[in-house]
């Protein structure tokens, strides 16, 4: 009881580390700072500039959120975070799809909201990829997938929530979420996932990975 008590306390501390911490820091500051740059008229005035760039802060918040997650003053396995930056993007690529056409316009007056920006697909999709990495024992290789896709996907949603809501299909949505309540979310996120990565053993797998010491 008491070791298993020790134990917690010691991955709360290792998901807690100073570099992490900082490391969010910046995360929350980049997310204060990028959406003001996004307002600037050069970038609002063209269609695809302001798409393009919206999405690359996507791109970027995954990329580093998954940064603090592996830590960053390792060696970081690079290809990784491009991942994750790529599955933060690509859900955008829904609108195209339901559109059904490449043309921006189309893409960008839809009659309802794409099916990937629906919230309750996060969960699903996260427990179907766990099934299967455990299913086909990938286990090894690939456990950190399904919370790679969890963080990626939460901060997109989170993200786009401030201007439209959270979609909880089929409940409906909720109001715009306050800016102040984006940028605690995706902060704190990576560390409440390394948080509970750690107590259900991810990290332990990981970290034979990724050669991750943790020195607390
Ligand atoms: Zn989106």
């Amino acid at each position: 009881m008491m070791a298993s008590e020790t134990e917690k306390t010691h991955t709360l501390l290792q998901s807690c580390s100073t570099e992490s911490l900082i490391s969010s820091l910046g995360l929350g500051i980049f997310c204060l700072v990028a959406d003001r740059l996004l307002q600037f008229s050069i970038i609002q005035q063209n269609d695809w500039v302001r798409a393009l760039s919206d999405n690359a802060v996507h791109c970027v918040i995954g990329m580093w959120s998954w940064a603090i997650v592996i830590g960053v003053k390792k060696k970081t396995d690079f290809g990784e975070i491009v991942l994750a930056g790529f599955l933060a993007s690509v859900i955008d690529v829904d609108h195209f799809l339901l559109a059904g056409s490449l043309s921006l316009q189309a893409a960008l007056t839809l009659p309802r909201r794409p099916f990937l920006h629906c919230s309750t697909v996060i969960p699903v999709v996260v427990l179907t990829l766990k099934f299967t990495v455990h299913f086909f024992k990938l286990k090894d290789l690939w456990c950190f997938l399904p919370w790679m896709l969890f963080i990626s996907w939460t901060s997109h949603h989170i993200r786009d929530g401030i201007r439209h809501g959270l979609w909880i299909c089929p409940f409906g949505k909720t109001s715009p979420l306050p800016f102040w309540l984006y940028v605690i979310i995706t902060s704190s996120l990576p560390h409440i996932c390394s948080f509970v990565m750690y107590l259900t053993g991810t990290r332990r797998a990981m970290s034979s990975k990724h050669g991750i010491h943790i020195d607390v």
